[in-house]
């Protein structure tokens, strides 16, 4: 992720002050998942993932952490794993860097997991996803996550997307949603 586009998903983290109850859906090497657990009132921190290789190297970083629960399954599993509403879900989709890049996030499994997530919401939960249409798989699940995002209910959900309008090759932009 560029360095900007990292420090507007935590500038948008920062200011939702009454976070106590949230999800990371895709631990990766755990960075946004410290993010979380060092800077909000978090009670409990839902973390998903497919690779051990992610939960290993997120455990690492983080340390011993009873808020953080860690759940070696897909996102689109959430129901099995999360019995309580969300104030904040994140997303940061494609695959772990300096890891196996067949293993990325698949448009299929990502909506149905936004699906779910997004009944879970708390009024004003937020759900931030940065998106990476730069790597082939990417733009696919990009352009399909689009179709998506478009229907949803604007009398339940605000969509918003804040992207480069001045980098050239599909950068990586930000989707927040939040419930009204
Ligand atoms: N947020 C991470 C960090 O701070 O290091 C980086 C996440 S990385 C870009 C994307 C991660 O999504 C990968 O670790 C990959 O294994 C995981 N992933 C792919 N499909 C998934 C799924 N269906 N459910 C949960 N995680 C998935």
């Amino acid at each position: 992720m560029g360095k900007r586009l990292t420090d507007l998903v935590k500038i948008i983290i920062d200011r939702k002050k009454d976070i106590k109850v949230a999800a990371d859906m895709t631990v990766g090497a755990g960075n946004d998942s410290l993010y979380i657990l060092e800077n909000t009132k978090v009670e409990r921190l839902y973390g998903f993932d497919i690779q051990k290789e992610a939960e290993i190297k997120a455990k690492k970083l983080i340390g011993e952490d009873l808020r953080f629960i860690f759940n070696l399954a897909s996102h689109d599993q959430i129901e099995n794993y999360v019995k309580e509403n969300l104030d904040l879900a994140i997303y940061n989709l494609g695959y772990l860097p300096g890891g196996n890049k067949e293993i990325t996030t698949k448009y299929q499994t990502t909506i149905k997991s936004l699906e779910k997530t997004l009944d879970l919401l708390n009024k004003e939960g937020k759900i931030i996803l940065t998106i990476y249409p730069g790597h082939p798989a990417g733009k696919v699940e990009s352009e399909e996550l689009e179709k998506f995002l478009a229907k949803i209910d604007p009398k339940k959900y605000a969509v918003m997307k804040l992207s480069y309008q001045n980098r050239p090759k599909n950068p990586p932009y930000i989707i927040v949603i939040q419930k009204n």
